[in-house]
């Protein structure tokens, strides 16, 4: 996903853009092939929990796979000629980078439209997918290069799921399998290009061993009464665990309950994974963000050495 908190086969015949034999195409979908990958069963549809599902059709009573599926085929579409001309004219421009991030690229790379009805209306990412929405493919330059890096990341990042250890350490995550506690499993939200939480942030803290981020909904799921739409629902927090053995359970206060922790409140959490960017809901999102600065070069940064270490394993992999 992108969330502006702070401060996401044509035939041989169609456009399949690609500067050299082996290097990865950028595919345009037609809205069957992108129905296709929105409906599989992947990581992040497997995951998905009936509130979560009711949330993103608006409707708390609406909880199968094959709601949601009638929602992808209804948003699904073609680019417009302007829209494919914006996107070739990027992949034109900045062929030389997008052939030497091949190797770590599916062979095809394929773009989705949307009507931007669906996931929350967020550009974001599906198997070897970027999903665009309206307000992107017609925003400015500048944002629309960085989205899509920053989603490109995440079929990089996807791409790599075996080395997942290795990615989420350039910012200090380690493995663990995590359990979430009771009160938040049916609540769990399902971020599409971060949908599981497998790594925790080591910190030194008094009553725990660190912290995993967690997306949450609100109790109840789905409140219509509630101004805001998608956004709205997301709760964030640091969850305080107890790391034992390969396995993160929530620490708990003297009530028995999850400390889930604001990161205003654990600046430590920021000293370990960087603070060059408010995007840190999971390190998979704060890393993305950080591809982008390297895409960028990243001037002024507050750590620059953390885009240093993403660029230094993309040098070393691709
Ligand atoms: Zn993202």
């Amino acid at each position: 996903m992108r969330l502006f908190l702070t401060g996401l086969m044509a035939s041989a015949a169609a456009a399949a853009f690609s500067a050299t034999a082996d290097a990865a195409d950028y595919v345009f979908a037609t809205p069957d092939e992108a129905y296709a990958i929105l409906s599989a069963d992947d990581e992040f549809t497997l995951r998905l929990q009936p509130m979560e599902i009711g949330l993103r059709l608006a409707d708390n009573a609406q909880t199968s796979r094959e709601a949601l599926n009638a929602l992808y085929r209804d948003s699904v579409r073609n680019f417009t000629d302007e829209e494919r001309a914006r996107l070739e004219a990027l992949l034109a421009e900045d062929a030389a980078l997008l052939d030497s991030l091949s190797p770590l690229l599916p062979d095809d790379v394929l773009f989705i439209a949307t009507n931007g009805g669906l996931d929350g209306g967020f550009p974001h990412t599906r198997g070897n997918a970027i999903v665009f929405t309206p307000g992107w493919l017609a925003g400015g330059d500048a944002g629309f290069r960085q989205t899509f890096y920053h989603e490109l990341w995440h079929v990089l990042s996807r791409h790599n799921r075996d080395r997942a250890d290795e990615i989420f350490g350039l910012i200090g995550f380690e493995p663990c399998e995590v359990i979430l506690p009771e009160s938040l499993s049916e609540r769990r939200l399902t971020n599409p290009d971060a949908p599981f939480n497998a790594h925790y942030a080591p910190l030194e803290m008094d009553q725990a061993d660190g912290v995993v981020p967690v997306l949450f909904l609100p109790e109840g799921g789905y409140d219509p009464a509630l101004e805001g739409g998608f956004g709205a629902h997301l709760g964030f927090a640091l969850m305080a665990v107890d790391a034992v053995d390969g396995t993160c359970r929530a620490a708990t206060d003297a009530d028995g309950n999850p400390m889930l922790i604001a990161p205003g409140n654990l600046p430590q959490y920021l000293d370990l994974i960087g603070r060059n960017t408010g995007y840190i809901i999971h390190p998979e999102e704060t890393l993305a963000d950080n591809f982008v600065l390297w895409v960028n070069g990243a001037e002024g940064v507050p750590d620059p050495e953390v885009v240093e270490r993403l660029g230094a394993w993309i040098e070393a992999n691709r």
